[in-house]
């Protein structure tokens, strides 16, 4: 068996594992990356990318639609075709130039990438059965865990045939008449909401009584109107009871009525994960967190010079999350003293309008026993999303009222992912109400409702 000797061993070339090893290659750290699939993880291949292309393309495709029915900007067009085909090769156009870049970085980067499935023997020993036949053993002094994550299974509708995974979903070779959703959370509501546009029936089954139930109900409700104005028809308090290809998915209600609903497709999102067993992980016997892999402030396991970041070590499951803890392993190992410590990981779920949080709900300051206020800005009243035909929607900001020190924002509306950034670098700069109050931001654009929540806490809104 051949041997390789290296410092950094990571396994796993998701978000996680490619960052940490290009940052450790660029500081000088030998560093060997096992991926037994595609450089770029569950993110590049099968997750956050292809499903915002279709997102993109089922976003087109409504909008030649809403021409053909004659449009109230003057534009008429023809009834518009989809070929199915050509969208997903599209899609998997943007997916291998990416993977491929993924590729290039790591080379300049001095990273030995090795394809094939790793298996952990101990803390320092990882076999790895590569694609190409050859079996190796690598020794390493550290060993970083980025094994990411894999859809759950329901047991009573396991994926095959028409049970299919968001994996499925994204190259799909024909549109299905009816698709069941299970699940509206982020992978049900963003498809659902995507086949639905590109012309499919979509019914969504959800085991709690709310859409989305990670975010709250006026954030939400804009999401609600979505799908009822687009005809998704929902299920709420209702559990799955079983799949057969001939009558369709059964579902149970609250009131423990049987409800069967035809489908020619049924997508799976309860949740995903942590590959954390089945690949000798188990063996080392680390400290967990249920299935998932505990780590400290620092991504270190309970076993010295053993890491682990991303999604193997829990929630917010989320590729930037993943990244920046891929850099905070990468310096450590270079000898640089650093913690995972953000004072916000923002979210957006990529519905139709999309949801944006970062930092604290008001829910969530007032559990910590901190006094808030906070400020709201409609789209309704800002200008851009006028002209933009999307009003729905708002900016809040939540902020201390001793000091003004802002501590969360949400947003819901079109495109509101791309306030993201701006929401996030306030809260790590500490910015208080004042800053984003006083400064200018550019007119039209969405991001004038950021500085109007911003008044509107402050008692000093100007266009409301
Ligand atoms: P992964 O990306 O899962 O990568 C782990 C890698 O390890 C995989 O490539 C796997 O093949 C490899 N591996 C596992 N075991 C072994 C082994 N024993 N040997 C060799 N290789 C191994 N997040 C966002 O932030 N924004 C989004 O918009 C978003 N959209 C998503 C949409 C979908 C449909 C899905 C499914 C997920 C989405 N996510 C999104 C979540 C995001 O994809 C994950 O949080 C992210 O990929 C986690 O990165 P990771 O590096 O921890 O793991
Ligand atoms: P999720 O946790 O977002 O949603 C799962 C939903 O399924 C929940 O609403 C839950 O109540 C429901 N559910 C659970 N069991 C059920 C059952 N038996 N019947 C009916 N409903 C049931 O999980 P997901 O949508 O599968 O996504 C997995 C993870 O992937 C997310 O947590 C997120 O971390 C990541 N992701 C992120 C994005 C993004 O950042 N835009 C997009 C997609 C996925």
């Amino acid at each position: 068996m051949k041997e390789i000797t290296t410092r950094l061993l990571v396994i796993g070339g998701g978000p996680g594992g490619y960052v940490a090893a290009i940052r450790a290659g660029q500081l000088g750290v030998s560093t060997v990356l096992v991926e037994t699939s595609e450089l770029g993880g569950t993110c590049l291949t099968i997750g956050c990318i292809p499903s915002k292309a279709m997102i993109h393309a089922a976003r087109q495709f409504e909008h030649a639609a809403q021409s053909a029915g004659g449009s109230p900007l003057g534009i008429r067009a023809g009834q518009p075709s989809i070929d199915i085909t050509q969208t997903v090769q599209w899609k998997d156009g943007i997916v291998s130039r990416l993977t491929g870049g993924v590729g290039t970085l790591l080379r300049k980067a001095g990273v030995k990438v090795i394809k094939g499935w790793a298996q952990v023997q101990d803390g320092k020993t990882v076999t790895v059965q590569a694609k190409d036949g050859e079996s190796m053993r690598v020794q390493c002094e550290h060993l970083l865990l980025a094994t990411g994550s894999e859809p759950v299974e329901l047991p009573m509708a396991p994926f095959g045939g028409a049970v299919v995974s968001s994996t499925e979903l994204l190259s799909p070779v024909d549109l299905p008449r009816h698709l069941v959703v299970v699940g509206a959370g982020y992978i049900g509501l963003e498809l659902g909401i995507a086949y639905r546009k590109l012309g499919a029936d979509v019914t969504v089954v959800e085991a709690e009584n709310t859409i989305l139930p990670r975010y709250d109900a006026e954030l939400t409700k804009p999401v609600l109107q979505s799908l009822k104005r687009h005809g998704i028809t929902l299920h709420l308090d209702c559990s799955m009871e079983g799949h057969d290809e001939r009558t369709g998915v059964h579902i149970r209600n609250a009131q423990a009525d049987q409800i069967a609903i035809d489908a020619d497709r049924v997508l799976v999102a309860v949740g995903r994960r942590p590959r954390s067993s089945g690949n000798g992980i188990e063996s080392l016997q680390l400290r967990m967190d249920g299935h998932f892999i505990a780590v400290d402030d620092r991504c270190q396991t309970s076993m010295r010079s053993v890491w682990a970041i991303g999604d193997v070590t829990g929630e917010p499951m989320l590729a930037h999350r993943a990244m920046a803890q891929g850099v905070v392993v990468a310096e450590q190992i270079a000898g640089q003293n650093r913690r995972f410590q953000p004072l916000s990981i923002p979210a957006v779920c990529f519905t139709d309008p999309e949801i944006v949080t970062a930092g604290l709900s008001a829910a969530q300051a007032e559990d910590a026993g901190v006094d808030c206020i906070q400020g709201t800005f409609p789209f309704a009243a800002n200008g851009r999303a006028m002209t933009l035909q999307s009003t729905a929607g708002f900016v809040r900001v939540i902020a201390r009222r001793d000091n003004h020190l802002i501590l969360g924002w949400q947003a819901v509306g079109q495109d509101v992912s791309e306030l993201a950034a701006a929401f996030s670098q306030s809260m790590e700069m500490g910015a208080q109400l004042e800053d984003i109050a006083g400064t200018i931001h550019a007119h039209p654009t969405l991001g004038e409702a950021v500085q109007e929540a911003a008044l509107q806490a402050l008692g000093q809104a100007l266009h409301i």
